[in-house]
């Protein structure tokens, strides 16, 4: 028996399979980006308000697009969890994912890179309608 979960975005419950969102969600969003997607080749120095405004995509999932890496923006507002930098995508900047890497293939302990976990943080913030 696969394990009830509530969606993160309809609140319908839905037999978990590794994503918090249910099928019919999952095909959503999956459909919002493909729009936002199309929308910046198009118009690449768009503004993420903007990009919400004509998509009709809600903003918050643009934003959860481009930390996922989905989606590469250079005016995405987004900036490096270690060091501040405005970045197009992701997380972190290029020489902070550099490091890391190397952290991470090397002895060191990369919990003292991230710091405090901060997935709990991010789920509050942009945590579904
Ligand atoms: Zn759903
Ligand atoms: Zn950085």
């Amino acid at each position: 028996m696969p394990e009830l979960r509530n969606c993160q975005r309809c609140g319908r419950p839905y037999p978990y399979a590794g994503s918090e969102y249910c099928r019919d969600c999952l095909r959503e969003i999956d459909r919002q980006y493909d729009l936002v997607r199309e929308y910046l080749r198009n118009e690449p120095d768009v503004g993420i308000e903007e990009l919400s405004a004509r998509t009709g995509v809600d903003a918050a999932l643009i934003l959860r697009f481009l930390r996922e890496g989905r989606l590469v923006h250079a005016k995405s507002g987004l900036t490096c969890e270690r060091c501040g930098a405005a970045i197009p995508s992701g997380r972190f900047c290029a020489a902070c994912a550099e490091e890391l890497r190397a952290a991470l293939s090397g002895a060191k302990d990369a919990t003292r890179f991230y710091g405090a976990p901060r997935y709990l943080d991010d789920r509050r913030r942009d945590g579904g309608p």
